[in-house]
């Protein structure tokens, strides 16, 4: 788990809904792949960004705008392997069901996916990551933190329900540690799990 700690960089909008700080919910770093089913309208401001990767094969990012099972989106951002990159399939103000509401647990809460955000590496998640998805991952986070100034910590699926194993050991922790290098304002801190 990551604690994240920066200077404001909250900017409110005047013509705001939901949760207050996000406009369309859709963030123009990111090419939109958009779901064909996702959730409500958060009812809280995000502040945990859960680490996936997809189980169902590299490119998430179609299975989920594809869909043909017609099941909520899995995910906000995902990875497409055709596009060789992230891309945004909810927006960030509705809920994506990314973590099992009542198996996912995240310091005694349930339904992570009230308040968090799900990002997903590419599949399967028992294979290391190329150095490019790594990069194009730090990039991701930057993106969605800007547009999602509440998020604070950064968990793994597996680190909040029993039963995921995902993002697997191709996911380091020390991902996060080269943010400064894009000169955001955040500072990451690690605690041990
Ligand atoms: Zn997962």
């Amino acid at each position: 788990m990551f604690y994240l700690s920066r200077k404001s960089r909250l900017v409110l909008c005047d013509h705001c809904e939901g949760t207050g700080f996000i406009k369309s919910g859709w963030s123009e770093a990111f090419l939109k792949l958009e779901a064909r089913v996702y959730g409500e309208k958060l009812k809280e401001d995000p502040y945990l960004l859960v680490v996936h990767s997809g189980a169902k094969g590299r490119n998430v990012a179609k299975f989920i705008h594809e869909n043909r099972n017609k099941k909520y989106a899995s995910y906000h951002v995902a990875w497409s392997e055709n596009l060789q990159e992230f891309v945004q399939c909810v927006p960030f103000n509705r809920r994506a069901y990314h973590v099992k509401g009542s198996l996912g647990v995240f310091e005694g809460r349930k339904h992570v996916n009230g308040f968090s955000i799900g990002i997903a590496l590419p599949g399967p998640y028992d294979q290391e990551f190329p150095d490019y998805v790594k990069e194009k991952f730090i990039r991701a986070v930057s993106d969605i933190l800007i547009e999602v100034p509440t998020l604070k910590i950064v968990v793994r699926h597996k680190d909040i329900q029993k039963n995921k194993k995902d993002p697997g050991m191709g996911f380091m922790w020390n991902w996060l540690d080269s943010f400064s290098r894009f000169s955001l304002p955040f500072d990451f801190r690690r605690k041990a799990n």
